[in-house]
C-alpha cells in the first residue's frame, strides 16, 4: 500500500481508505442492523450522484487508494453504476488502486458483469446463513435464492468474493462451520463479525451478542487454524483452516485490536464524515461541497476534521439500559 497521503492524523496515521455509504436504505431489514418501521432521509438531503463523485475525488486526490461503496444496500441506489463508471476512471488513470463494494447480494445478478467491467476486482457478501428460512427470518425480506444467484454471477463475471457473516447467539452458530466450508469451497474466503451496538433495533443484542473468542474456540474443535499475516487493510485478523484450504477473518470490533492502524475514515449518504465508526464527532462536508464550485472549502474542511480523528472508539452495550453506546444505525456509515 502506498501511504503519499496528504490527509495523516494526529496520531500520525494516513488515511487512504474511504468508506462511502451511498444510501441508507435497504431491500433488507436484518434484525441486528435495522428496525423492521425504518425511517429513512429525504430524497433532498441525500448528495446526488454527481456530488458523490465530487467528494470521493478530492478525497482520492488527497490520497485515498481504496474506496468502498455500501450503504444501506448501495446496489438499491438509483443509477448507481452511473457512479461506479465515474469513479472508475481513477482507476484507469492509476490514482486508485482499488474500488469495491459491500452489497447484501440482492442485485447482483443485474450488476455483476458492469460491477467486473468498470474494474471492480472483489467484493463483500454479507451472508448469515445457507437455510433459506433462516435467512427470511434474519434479513426480514430477503430471499436467499437471489442473492445465491447473485454470488453465482459475480463468480461468473470473475469477481473475487469475501463473504461477510455476523456471528450471532442462537441462530448461526453452529452454522458457521457449513457457511464457511461451503465459501471455501467456492473459492471465497469469508469473514465473522462481532456484532457491534449500533442503532436502535427492534432486537435484545445482549442475548445475541457471541464473543468471536468463542466461536474461535469451537472451530478449533473441529478444524486445525493457523494464524496467518494476511492483511486486507481492514481490521479482520485471519487464520488459514487446513481441511478447507480457505481463509477465515474474525471482528472484533468490541475489542480494541486495530485502532492503532485505523487508515479509514467514512462518509454518509448526506456528506457527513465520521472520523471513526464508534464515536459521535463527525464533520459536515455537505456545506462546503454545495458552498462553491471549487473545492478549496471543501478539502479545507476534510483537513480540519482528520485533525480530530480519535485514537480509538469506545463500544459498549449499557448493560443496565440495554440502549447502544452509538445511535445512530450501520445503515448510516456502512459499517
Ligand atoms: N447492505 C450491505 C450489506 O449488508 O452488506 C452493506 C451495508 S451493511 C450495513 C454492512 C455490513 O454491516 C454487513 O456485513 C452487515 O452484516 C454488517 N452489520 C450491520 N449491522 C451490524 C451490527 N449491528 N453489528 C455488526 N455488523 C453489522
Ligand atoms: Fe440492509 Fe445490509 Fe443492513 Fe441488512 S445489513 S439491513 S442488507 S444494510
Amino acid at each position: 500500500m502506498k501511504d503519499r497521503s496528504s490527509m495523516i492524523d494526529p496520531f500520525g496515521r494516513a488515511i487512504t481508505y474511504l468508506r462511502v455509504s451511498v444510501t441508507d436504505r435497504c431491500d433488507f431489514r436484518c434484525v441486528y442492523c435495522m428496525a423492521e418501521d425504518m425511517h429513512f432521509l429525504p430524497k433532498r438531503d441525500l448528495l446526488s450522484l454527481e456530488e458523490l463523485d465530487r467528494l470521493c475525488t478530492v478525497f482520492i486526490e488527497k490520497g485515498v487508494r481504496r474506496l468502498r461503496l455500501t450503504g444501506g444496500e448501495p446496489l438499491v441506489r438509483k443509477n448507481i453504476m452511473h457512479l461506479v463508471h465515474q469513479l472508475s476512471r481513477h482507476l484507469k488513470a492509476g490514482t486508485l488502486d482499488e474500488l469495491t463494494l459491500t452489497t447484501n447480494g440482492s442485485q447482483l445478478e443485474r450488476f455483476a458483469a458492469e460491477l467486473a467491467d468498470c474494474g471492480v476486482r472483489r467484493i463483500n457478501v454479507s451472508l448469515d446463513t445457507l437455510d433459506p428460512v433462516k435467512f427470511h427470518a434474519i434479513t426480514r425480506w430477503g430471499v436467499l435464492d437471489k442473492v445465491m444467484r447473485g454470488i453465482d454471477a459475480a463468480l461468473a463475471a470473475g469477481l473475487k468474493i469475501k463473504i461477510n457473516t455476523v456471528a450471532l447467539r442462537g441462530f448461526n452458530e453452529l452454522e458457521i462451520p457449513e457457511i464457511m466450508r461451503w465459501a471455501h469451497g467456492r473459492g471465497m474466503d469469508m469473514t465473522v463479525i462481532e456484532t457491534m451496538p449500533l442503532g436502535e433495533v427492534d432486537v435484545d443484542r445482549t442475548d445475541q451478542y457471541l464473543p468471536l473468542s468463542e466461536l474461535r474456540a469451537n472451530l478449533e474443535r473441529q478444524f486445525d487454524l493457523t494464524d496467518i499475516p494476511y492483511k486486507t487493510g481492514g481490521p479482520a485478523r485471519y487464520v488459514e483452516v487446513a481441511q478447507t484450504g480457505g481463509r477465515l477473518g474474525f471482528i472484533t470490533p468490541l475489542t480494541h485490536n486495530f485502532c492503532e492502524s485505523c487508515n479509514r475514515v467514512r462518509i454518509t449518504c448526506t456528506g457527513t464524515l465520521y472520523m471513526c465508526l464508534g464515536q459521535e464527532d463527525a464533520a459536515d462536508l455537505r456545506a462546503p461541497l454545495r458552498a462553491s464550485e471549487g473545492n478549496e472549502l471543501l478539502s479545507q474542511a476534510i483537513d480540519e476534521a482528520i485533525t480530530r480523528k480519535p485514537k480509538g472508539h469506545d463500544f459498549v452495550i449499557d448493560r443496565r439500559t440495554r440502549r447502544p453506546a452509538v445511535s445512530r444505525h450501520m445503515s448510516v456509515t456502512g459499517g
